[in-house]
């Protein structure tokens, strides 16, 4: 066991926080008012290789390990937890299946230009009447002479709209459950797709969200990730990786929620001293420090577990983000808490970092799914 980061991984965290500070931060209230995407700083990301991290450099990747990720992950989202959503998409369930189970033709191809910062990926696996029950996929696709045609709607899709890619599940064998599930590449200009309005959201005002509507859209069978019938473990592999992701986003939001709440409880004062000098307050901070150093541990292990083992690293993954995003929540409510009546304004950050923290315990898997992923492992062990 290693507590000191390497050399590689300082330059990562270092670039990143730099780009955060001096590019993303700049607009973060606007865009947070006007909804805008944030497309001039998502070329940005690409250029900087960080849309591709941990993908071979073959492939148009960085090449750089999980942790390296995480770490940048993590600078984002203390800025802009939107930005950083886009990024984790892109990077962890877009680039990170390809990679996975792709064939050297999709690798060289579709992955490389997402890898390289060229456009950015989407992954389409809920439904309107599938979320945690990700099996219970509607959205056919029906063998044709040269490929498939795909039928259905996808829900709250991440990047619908502004992605170039879309890793599609589709049922291809209804009868066989789970096991009829198949992945697919699908383009964003391939006829039959479209996309819905953004959806308006409590937070994350920054990254567009939307469904996806497949009517006859025809792929060829050249675009078929995986054998048919391993798309969902293909889907259940793929969020082993990006709940890390989450998990990250979730520690950069806190940590924001953290610094803001120091700065503010070492200038406001109340009863002739500054509220830090408060029992009250200064404990809370504390609990606020270990609980965001807590939640960096266990994702930093789950980043470096997934780098070391051919295993599926699924109670890791679940355990960091269940983690992670109930501590941020629970942060980002003291944070409010101790900038007291300007907490509720929009005109703190910390009102947009609580609002931001909310959807972390929901998407990806909730909660009630990742201690469902956990005690499935951990039991099966006793
Ligand atoms: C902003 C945002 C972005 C998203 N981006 C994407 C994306 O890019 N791609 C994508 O495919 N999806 C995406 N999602 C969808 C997200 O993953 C789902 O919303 C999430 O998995 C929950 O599914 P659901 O909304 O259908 O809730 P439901 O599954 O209906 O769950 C409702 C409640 O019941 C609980 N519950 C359900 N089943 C059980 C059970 N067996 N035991 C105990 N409790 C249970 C849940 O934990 C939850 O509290 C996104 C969602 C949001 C809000």
């Amino acid at each position: 066991m290693n507590f000191h980061f390497t050399e590689d991984q300082l330059a990562v965290r270092g670039m990143a926080r730099d780009f955060a500070e001096k590019e993303i931060s700049p607009g973060v209230a606007g865009r947070e008012e006007t909804h805008e995407y944030p497309e001039a700083l998502v070329a940005k990301m690409g250029e900087l290789g960080l849309l591709g991290m941990i993908v071979p450099a073959e492939y148009g990747g960085s090449g750089v390990d999980a942790l390296s990720y995480v770490l940048a992950i993590q600078e984002v989202a203390r800025v802009d937890a939107s930005v950083a959503v886009i990024m984790s998409v892109t990077n962890s369930v877009a680039c990170y299946p390809i990679w996975k189970f792709g064939s050297e033709e999709q690798k060289t191809t579709v992955l490389a230009e997402l890898a390289s910062g060229q456009c950015i990926g989407a992954y389409a696996l809920t439904e309107p009447q599938s979320g945690s029950d990700a099996g219970n996929q509607k959205t056919r696709a029906e063998r044709t002479a040269g490929g498939y045609v795909l039928n259905g709607v996808k829900a709250w899709i991440t990047n619908a709209g502004v992605a170039r890619w879309y890793v599609v599940m589709a049922m291809t064998d209804p009868a066989a459950g789970t096991r009829g599930i198949t992945s697919f590449l699908v383009r964003e200009d391939d006829r039959g797709l479209s996309v819905g309005r953004n959806e308006s959201k409590m937070g994350l005002h920054g990254s567009r969200t939307s469904a996806l509507f497949l009517e006859n859209v025809e792929i060829p069978e050249s675009r078929r990730l995986g054998a048919e019938g391993e798309g969902f473990r293909i889907a259940m592999t793929t969020l082993d990786h990006s709940r890390i992701g989450i998990a990250a986003q979730a520690v950069g939001i806190a940590r924001a929620a953290y610094e803001e709440s120091v700065r503010h409880a070492s200038t406001r004062e109340t009863f002739g001293k500054k509220i830090r000098e408060h029992q009250a307050i200064a404990f809370q901070i504390a609990d606020m420090r270990v609980q965001i150093e807590a939640a960096e541990l266990l994702t930093w292990r789950a980043a470096a577990t997934s780098q070391v083992t051919d295993r599926r690293f699924s109670k890791e993954s679940s355990m960091a983000k269940v983690f992670a995003s109930e501590m941020c929540n629970a942060v980002c409510a003291r944070a409010v808490q101790i900038f007291g009546g300007y907490g509720y304004s929009r005109e703190y950050s910390v009102e947009r970092y609580y609002r931001d923290a909310r959807v972390t315990t929901i998407y990806e898997g909730t909660s009630e799914i990742q201690r469902m992923v956990i005690a499935k492992n951990v039991l099966a062990q006793a």
